[in-house]
């Protein structure tokens, strides 16, 4: 069996899944302090040691996962302020003597749309999700992508969209693409939550464009395969189609994409995504452990 996690800022999910990669056991509980929360963690691994071979984990970060440095497996940066240079991976260690590989909860999601949900048909995949904040992780050649760290693809630059007035709320960079486009940018701009804004509003094609933008960034650094658009906004169905068209209109054809259909697609795993990405990244940690023995 294996062991995953999804280490959220507002909740954490766990699971038990098995060499299929299919869920078993799964439950979530809010996250508190690392103390009260690592104890529930604990919890529900304890009933499953006997059989529990490897665990994935796909956490908030900023996390450290260069494995050479001195913190490796701490969140480091984070504004929870409980959660600031938390070794998060040696907590873990001395719960667990069993292979656990950690990475960021965007990297766990590309990773289990690329293992479960497009079923490895590419080996190079971008997944995004859009909700309180914006991350990206991306799979080249069937590896996570991390240099001297993970990267940030929720900030990179957007360009203002002429239409509007909105400054933004990156506590970092203002007016990066997490800080407009964001749920909470949403909200902030009009008065009320992304669900709760017409179908019809204006506003989406606003949104549309920044999302774009980062289609646009994207295909012209990675030129992946395939680019996942997940989390709470992207729920709001019109979109992707909107984010397509507007993409389309910004590329003007230079490079050729392959069928923009299957190019920008949501998550075939719906809300699964992390927690399949956290079982796929337990069944790899374990492979590479069993190779480095023989
Ligand atoms: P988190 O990012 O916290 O893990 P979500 O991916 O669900 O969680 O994102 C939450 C954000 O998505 C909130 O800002 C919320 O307003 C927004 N959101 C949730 N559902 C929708 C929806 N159907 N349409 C637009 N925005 C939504
Ligand atoms: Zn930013």
């Amino acid at each position: 069996m294996y062991g995953s996690i999804e280490a959220g800022g507002t909740k954490f999910v766990c699971a038990i899944g098995n060499e299929n990669l299919e869920v078993i056991e799964q439950v979530s509980f809010p996250t508190t302090t690392p103390m009260e929360t690592m104890r529930l963690v604990k919890e529900f691994f304890d009933k499953y040691l006997d059989n529990l071979k490897s665990i994935g984990v796909g956490s908030f970060g900023p996390i450290d996962v260069n494995t050479t440095s001195e913190t490796y497996g701490f969140i480091t940066t984070t504004p929870k302020e409980k959660w600031k240079n938390y070794n998060f991976l040696g907590k873990l260690k001395t719960f667990f003597n069993v292979p656990i590989a950690l990475t960021t909860d965007v990297n766990a999601a590309a990773y289990g749309e690329y293992v479960k949900g497009y079923e490895k048909k590419t080996s190079n995949i971008v997944y995004f999700t859009i909700g309180t904040g914006i991350g990206g992780g991306g799979i080249l050649n069937g590896e996570l992508i991390e240099g001297f760290s993970h990267p940030e693809m929720g900030h990179m630059k957007v360009v203002p969209h002429p239409k509007d007035t909105y400054k933004g709320n990156c506590p970092f960079h203002g007016n990066c693409l997490e800080g407009m486009a964001a749920g909470p940018a949403i909200e902030k701009r009009n008065g009320v939550k992304g669900q709760d804004l017409s179908e019809e509003d204006s506003f989406w094609e606003i949104e549309a464009d920044y999302i774009a933008q980062c289609m646009y960034n994207t295909t012209l650094m990675l030129s992946p395969d395939m680019i996942v658009l997940g989390g709470g906004v992207m729920q709001q169905d019109h979109l992707v189609k909107k984010v397509r068209s507007q993409f389309e209109h910004m590329l003007k054809g230079y490079v050729q994409i392959p069928e923009i259909d299957r190019y920008i697609v949501t998550p075939k795993l719906g809300q699964q995504s992390g927690i399949i990405g956290g079982l796929a990244l337990a069944e790899k940690a374990l492979y590479k452990t069993s190779k480095n023995v023989q």
